[in-house]
């Protein structure tokens, strides 16, 4: 007979991160590359929302944006935190397009990371597969 009682509350997606019972993040996120403190622990609140960002540099080029196409991939799944004081450590490029901003490493610039509506004070968003976890 088999027994089958060890039932997951949260379904295991493909991403490796983990939630408290709040739907916080468990575990701190850090940068991807230089590995400094974004976000502390049960700061920020997962959410699936379709937004593209461009690739990660490590620099910001600025020729490439000159252009306005800009290479990317569209990403769905968001750390959101509702004030810019909540990070850590964070910085913003310059207003892309009418009213976005988007958010890098503000140590080794390596980014974007993140996103920002210059429109909406209390939406900031961290893409999930830009970052990194650490206890
Ligand atoms: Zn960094």
């Amino acid at each position: 007979m088999a027994t089958n009682d060890n039932q997951e509350v949260q379904s295991a997606s493909d991403s490796n991160h983990q939630l408290t019972a709040d739907g916080k993040n468990a575990q701190m996120i850090i940068c991807p590359n230089c590995r400094c403190k974004i976000l502390l622990k049960k700061t920020a609140e997962l959410v699936n929302t379709d937004i593209f960002l461009p690739y990660m540099r490590v620099k910001k080029n600025t020729s490439n944006q000159e252009s306005g196409q800009v290479d990317g991939e569209q990403l769905s799944q968001f750390w959101k935190v509702d004030n810019m004081f909540t990070f850590e450590n964070v910085g913003f490029t310059k207003t892309v397009g009418s009213s976005i901003k988007y958010l890098i490493c503000a140590d080794c610039e390596i980014g974007p990371i993140g996103w920002h509506d210059i429109n909406d004070k209390t939406t900031f968003l961290i893409a999930t597969q830009r970052i990194h976890y650490s206890d």
